[in-house]
């Protein structure tokens, strides 16, 4: 049956990449299933003139998220029922005019065509429901709301809101969330994965298992479109949109190691808006890193005892001996040219391509974006975390650890140790890999898409 083309307002903010990838993807697919369907974005709090301090969404963001205590601190007071309740009612008295007036200008006079609002921020569900439901009684048409959490392994309650249409939710933990702090009913929630770009999905369709021959063969292919060395390891490093964390030591580390393990690799690095890295990395002293490098092992293996060891006593107990081997060639004094790793450093900046990068990857060093790792796993690419925001990311960790595609790791040295054990274990990737692939759902935003379509069906039948 023809599907009617939809108009659809996603109400997102650029708090971190994520949602507005997730937005894009979804658009994307409803483009491909609805012919004609066309799309907006809309930020509620800044695409009007709301109130203090709702205005400041995009910079607080960026401010908190840079301190992790601050973050700590705002997260957990607010993720409360008692706290969430009063802020949506404080941002209704507020902001629920201006925000009504500006819904009402994207509502469409084509004959034929289709409104519907998905949310897929946190903060844009309680006064935009509650507009849509003003607009939709006012216009006599019914414009119908879903909710798409963009968040994996843990949520903040402010996504929750019981009296929308639908709600997609990417893992059980999430789900646990929307049934216990939201009451969403059971028959509102989808299990959907996460939306990721529908690149993924054809990355993932082609790679297939990246363990298999077919698998191998499709990497070799992206690595070449990349120019990227095929008979070397490949890392690829990022740190969300904005290019945060600890990269410029992380990449230090593992340029170091990496070549004093003799682990020939391309470091690719997707510094995202960072500028400031990029620039560095393309101008910094890859000889003078080594050297520094090799002068702290002594006081490394020390740490490395009390920190991995207990942990993972297979991988750590090659650790040592690596360990043991560099200290014993640092006393004599090393020749940077004996080093006996081939290791490239590629910096990147915003990379549209991603899934392409993934797909050529070995090993994702990234902190715990839902997105990132999400479309990781969707191309059965293991993972090491190096960091989370915390309260928002945590369960982002725990869904790479409890799936055993990755670890995590915050100390720059002990990551690049750990990854270059993992690089000079191929069957332990295919491990991960294969692990990675079980969690990863690359056609998510598809079966969504799909899925609100045939809701409308179901409503429009009921109406007739
Ligand atoms: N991303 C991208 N190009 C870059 C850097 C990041 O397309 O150069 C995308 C990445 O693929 C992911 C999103 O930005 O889809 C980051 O989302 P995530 O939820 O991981 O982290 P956030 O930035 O929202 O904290």
């Amino acid at each position: 049956q023809q599907q009617r083309p939809l108009k659809i307002l996603f109400l997102s903010s650029d708090t971190g990449g994520g949602h507005r990838a997730s937005a894009e993807a979804l658009a994307a697919q409803f483009q491909r299933l609805f012919p004609g369907s066309t799309y907006d974005l809309f930020d509620v709090w800044t695409d009007v003139e709301s109130s203090w301090p709702y205005y400041t969404i995009k910079d607080t963001y960026k401010s908190f998220s840079a301190t992790p205590w601050k973050w700590r601190a705002l997260y957990h007071v607010s993720n409360n029922a008692v706290y969430a309740k009063l802020a949506d009612l404080h941002s209704y008295y507020m902001n629920e005019d201006l925000i009504t007036a500006k819904m009402e200008e994207y509502n469409p006079d084509v004959i034929g065509e289709k409104m519907i609002d998905i949310s897929v921020h946190p903060t844009m569900n309680y006064v935009p429901l509650h507009s849509a439901r003003k607009i939709s009684s006012k216009i006599g048409r019914d414009i119908p709301f879903f909710t798409v959490v963009t968040d994996f392994g843990s949520g903040h309650c402010h996504w929750f809101n019981k009296d929308v249409d639908k709600m997609y939710l990417a893992s059980e933990p999430i789900k646990q969330i929307a049934q216990s702090r939201g009451y969403v009913p059971d028959e509102k929630i989808v299990m959907s994965g996460l939306p990721i770009r529908y690149d993924f999905a054809v990355q993932a369709d082609a790679i297939g298992d990246r363990t298999t021959d077919q698998g191998k063969a499709h990497q070799a292919k992206v690595r070449e479109q990349l120019n990227i060395d095929t008979n070397k390891r490949m890392i690829l490093v990022m740190g969300g949109g904005e290019g945060v964390g600890s990269l410029s030591d992380i990449v230090n580390e593992l340029y170091a190691k990496l070549r004093t393990q003799g682990v020939d690799a391309t470091i690719c690095v997707v510094c995202g808006r960072n500028d400031k890295l990029k620039a560095d990395l393309e101008t910094r002293c890859w000889d003078t890193v080594v050297s520094q490098s090799l002068q702290s092992y002594e006081t490394l293996k020390s740490r490395i005892f009390t920190q991995i060891l207990s942990r993972h006593a297979h991988r750590s107990r090659r650790i040592q001996l690596a360990l043991d081997r560099a200290a014993a060639k640092s006393a004599k004094g090393y020749d940077i040219a004996d080093i006996p790793g081939n290791v490239d450093v590629i910096p990147l900046g915003f990379v549209k391509n991603m899934a392409e990068y993934m797909v050529a990857a070995d090993v994702l060093v990234s902190k715990a974006g839902p997105g990132t790792i999400a479309e990781a796993a969707a191309v059965g690419l293991p993972v090491m975390v190096t960091s989370y925001l915390p309260g928002q990311e945590a369960g982002n960790v725990d869904i790479v650890l409890n799936g055993g595609f990755g670890d995590f790791c915050s100390d720059p040295e002990t990551i690049a140790l750990e990854l270059a054990c993992w690089l000079q274990d191929p069957q332990l990737l295919d491990v991960m890999s294969k692990k990675a692939m079980k969690v990863g759902n690359p056609h998510a935003a598809e079966h969504i898409a799909m899925d609100i379509g045939k809701t409308l069906q179901e409503q429009l039948s009921r109406y007739r």
